[in-house]
């Protein structure tokens, strides 16, 4: 988070009662500590997943500790680390966020994050990190990009740079929520491309890619195949919020 920003909401938090993003209940923070406690002891993190794609294991997949589809079908990515599940505490507030514009709620999914997975992450070492893009159309209707603004207020290692410029994507009117894996896969086919400012710079890079919603793993695929065939060695996903049965499985 910016400093100034920083300073900001300090100020706010002793001056102003604030709405916690989970129960509603007005205290000093975005997400009260009793909510922070049900999230934390129940977190998706919590649970054996996979550390390539980061759905939970089924019992068959411990002893090899990898899901069974990332074995036979192994996406481009290297690994995920999700925050929660997708039907879990935290759905509103990210609806809030992206349906309702309320950027208040930002703060408190960021507050999560930060408390719940900055420990366990604190030892990642990468060169950027980038959130899931817009299109510059779906930019200009919403006003923002959600995982950016998520993303741009995460506490992780100073050296890793923060940059939402360098993948962008293409307008696509179809809607992707309902369509199977395999349909999507093909739908999202060359939707991304790295900004020509940026050719060159991802030889041989580390990063990380956020994403708000994490469903069937498509998206996050093929952006790690575009930042690979730019020359990225390893691609890494952070994820706010994982749904746990995609339509693979179901
Ligand atoms: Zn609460
Ligand atoms: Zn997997």
């Amino acid at each position: 988070m910016r400093p100034i920003e920083n300073i900001f909401q300090a100020i706010c938090s002793h001056l102003l009662p604030s709405a916690c993003i989970v129960c509603g209940v007005f205290q000093r923070h975005t997400l009260c500590l009793d909510c922070l406690i049900q999230l934390e002891s129940d977190q998706l993190s919590n649970y054996e997943c996979c550390p390539q794609c980061g759905l939970t294991l089924e019992v068959s997949e411990l002893t090899e500790k990898r899901c069974g589809e990332c074995i036979t079908n192994s996406p481009y990515f290297d690994e995920t680390h999700c925050l929660d599940r997708y039907e879990g505490r935290l759905q509103s507030a990210l609806h809030l966020l992206k349906y309702q514009r309320r950027l208040a709620c930002a703060h408190g999914l960021v507050s999560a994050w930060n408390q719940l997975m900055t420990q366990s992450l604190k030892n990642l070492r990468a060169d950027f990190l980038m959130p899931v893009p817009l299109s510059p159309e779906k930019l200009c209707s919403r006003g923002f990009n959600q995982s950016w603004e998520l993303a741009r207020r995460i506490d992780c290692d100073k050296d890793i740079h923060k940059n939402p410029h360098i993948l962008r994507r293409h307008h696509h009117a179809q809607q992707q929520a309902k369509e199977n894996r395999a349909s999507r896969q093909i739908a999202i086919q060359d939707m991304f491309y790295i900004n020509p400012q940026f050719q060159g710079q991802l030889e041989s890079a580390t990063v990380i890619v956020f994403d708000d919603v994490m469903t069937s793993g498509a998206t996050l695929n093929e952006i790690a195949r575009v930042l690979k065939d730019n020359g990225a060695s390893h691609v890494t996903n952070w994820v706010l919020l994982r749904t746990l049965y995609p339509a693979s499985r179901s």
